[in-house]
């Protein structure tokens, strides 16, 4: 069965925490938006560097295989634009499949599961518990993949949602074998 994979932006494909430490303006907390992209040193960054390394070969062989791949991202929407064009995303991204929205985005997780041809099976990426537990209660058959890229600090965030289990929990989408 073919697939719909959707996947948040921040810290599953795109390095917000490479960027974070580029940024020698960055204040905890502060929304990545345009007056920040402003700031930053876009010489010093290569766009490879904002993506993690088994993001691209990993989007090509899921599409080579038929499968369709969607962003849900929140934030701030320009801003979220510019991570994308920074970091080469926009490549596998286009406003056609992808989805932005001002937090909280899990308010939308109905409308972007009603824009899925309902013949493909949705796998949804997040580092983010929350979002995936929302995701299951709305819809109890689709897989939901918890994104841990820094496992050790991501468990101590989120052990407060700790009763909540993903069908899987994955530091690098080498993990998945099977798409
Ligand atoms: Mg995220």
């Amino acid at each position: 069965m073919k697939k719909a994979l959707i996947f948040d932006l921040d810290r599953v494909l795109f390095n917000t925490d490479f960027l974070k430490r580029i940024d020698k303006g960055y204040k905890k907390g502060e929304p990545f938006c345009l007056k920040i992209v402003k700031r930053i040193n876009w010489t010093e960054i290569e766009p490879q560097d904002l993506v993690y390394k088994d993001v691209y070969p990993k989007l090509n062989g899921w599409l080579k295989k038929g499968n369709k791949i969607y962003l849900f991202s929140q934030g701030d929407i320009r801003g979220q634009r510019y991570k994308l064009k920074a970091s080469g995303l926009n490549k596998f991204f286009s406003s056609k499949n992808s989805y932005i929205f001002s937090p909280p985005k899990a308010k939308k997780l109905k409308n972007i599961f009603q824009k899925i041809p309902p013949d493909l099976e949705i796998w949804y990426f997040d580092d983010k518990l929350e979002n995936l537990k929302t995701a299951k209660s709305i819809n109890g058959t689709i897989k939901t993949v918890l994104v841990w890229r820094n496992k050790k600090k991501d468990e101590k965030n989120h052990l407060e949602n700790i009763l909540f289990k993903p069908d899987l929990i994955i530091t690098s989408f080498r993990e998945i074998n099977k798409l």
